[in-house]
């Protein structure tokens, strides 16, 4: 292997899953001797890490791909790879749609890269979409990136068995899968000595999670309460949950685990039971809004935030009016809203959509609603006390920006290292971001 180190660019689509997951193929292709670099530009390897959930996905990773030619007749070693949910569904058809792309992994097959990297240096088309028996993390490196922030994602779990009729997680990422308790602390612990002060617990279904450790099996709650020992971790948080995993002991938490943050992301997507059960939920308006009540009374102060899709097939105005009421019942802290567009491979995909005109009227007033809402939250933090983590300098002179425990952007002017935890005064409430002084 040649000391130049070779050049590494990947783009990511999506979600914090694969951030999460990009920056692991790229400490995995660490050891073949490549860096990671921000532009494609003069790249030895660009890796397209995809994301299916946004509508014609597949056909936005053909188009990229287009931009990559020029590059590749440029170079012709350059190798070109396509990873994550849209290399899950589409396989070997990117291939032949677009010859020039040397590798299509899949988002449980890439602790295989390396090798799948020198087969495409050999000249060699590489191709692996397997939910193979081991786990991937157990063969990706140990050890994670040395230089980083005061912040890291941590994968906890992955796939999901709920299958809603909108979603292709289930046939992208496969069944759950929990990782054991025992590599979880690990790779913690080894964050924390790298002075990460911050995890978020990352899956598809996180409070799904069922890691086992000394034949014992752990749900969410009890890891979570086993990570807040960790000496230096500061903070805990997780994304993304079902309701119907919020177990007892996942809301006792929030009561009484000090290190996890005051912010929960609970999809509902509807507020209509005839939607939600077309939309193979599992549960009810009513349900949902009983648990925020549990929630809430572990934890009054807690920020809640939603996904909503708008327009699902056979959605009439009466249903969307329930969805209406729901917001209004519980009062998100942050939501995002999207109008529903089909997932070849799901069920409400065969389905008849709504008319879009309606659809489009319908989104812009659940998002009025919600953007209300978002903002309201906000100025109520106004005069109060909280903690802020410093990731970064602001774009002014001798400011700093961090993250609220509410995961609301804070401004302080001071000149606090990266990394800190601070105590502030909420003094002004902006459009995206708070101002603030240090206590
Ligand atoms: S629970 Fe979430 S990931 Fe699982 S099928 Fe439903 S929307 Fe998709």
């Amino acid at each position: 292997m040649s000391d130049v180190p070779k050049k590494l660019y990947i783009k990511t689509y999506g979600c914090q899953m694969n951030v999460y997951d990009s920056e692991r193929m790229a400490e995995a292709l660490g050891g073949q001797g490549y860096e990671q670099v921000d532009s494609p530009e003069g790249a030895d390897m660009i890796v397209l890490n995809t994301c299916h959930i946004r509508e014609k996905a597949a056909e936005k990773v053909y188009s990229e791909l287009g931009r990559y030619k020029g590059l590749k007749a440029a170079n012709p070693d350059l190798k070109i790879g396509v990873a994550g949910c849209v290399a899950q569904a589409e396989g070997a058809e990117i291939m032949r749609r677009q010859p020039m792309v040397d590798l299509v992994v899949g988002p449980q097959s890439y602790h295989r890269l390396p090798e799948m990297e020198a087969k495409a240096r050999s000249g060699e088309k590489a191709l692996d979409t397997d939910f193979p028996e081991e786990l991937k993390f157990d063969h990706l490196p140990k050890g994670r990136k040395a230089s980083r922030g005061p912040t890291a994602f941590l994968t906890v779990q992955e796939g999901c068995d709920k299958f809603c009729a909108f979603c292709v997680v289930p046939y992208t990422r496969g069944a759950e899968v929990s990782r054991p308790v025992s590599r979880v602390l690990r790779e913690a612990e080894g964050l924390v000595e790298q002075g990460v002060r911050e995890i978020t617990l990352l899956g598809q279904n996180v409070n799904a999670y069922h890691g086992q450790e000394g034949g014992e099996d752990w749900g969410l709650a009890r890891l979570i309460r086993r990570l807040a020992e960790i000496d230096g971790l500061d903070r805990i948080r997780f994304t993304t949950s079902h309701p119907n995993d919020m177990e007892d002991d996942l809301i006792a938490a929030h009561g009484d685990c000090e290190k996890l943050m005051p912010y929960l992301h609970l999809p509902v997507q509807s507020g209509s039971d005839r939607i939600l059960k077309r939309m193979n939920r599992g549960h009810t308006a009513q349900e949902y809004l009983r648990l925020i009540e549990r929630i809430r009374a572990a934890r009054p102060d807690i920020l809640m935030s939603g996904d909503f899709i708008v327009g699902f097939p056979e959605e009439t105005e009466e249903d969307f009016q329930a969805t209406m009421d729901l917001v209004e019942a519980v009062n998100y802290g942050q939501c995002f809203s999207f109008k529903y567009s089909a997932r070849p491979g799901t069920p409400a995909a065969e389905r008849p959509l709504v008319e879009q005109a309606a659809a489009d009227d319908r989104l812009q007033r659940l998002q009025t609603l919600l953007t209300t809402q978002q903002r309201a939250a906000q100025d109520a933090m106004v005069g109060r006390e909280v903690g802020v983590l410093f990731e970064k300098a602001g774009r002014l002179p001798g400011q700093m920006v961090g993250k609220s425990d509410h995961l609301h952007a804070v401004h302080v002017q001071c000149d606090l290292p990266v990394g800190t935890l601070a105590r502030v005064r909420i003094t002004e409430s902006g459009p995206n971001s708070l101002a603030g002084e240090l206590l």
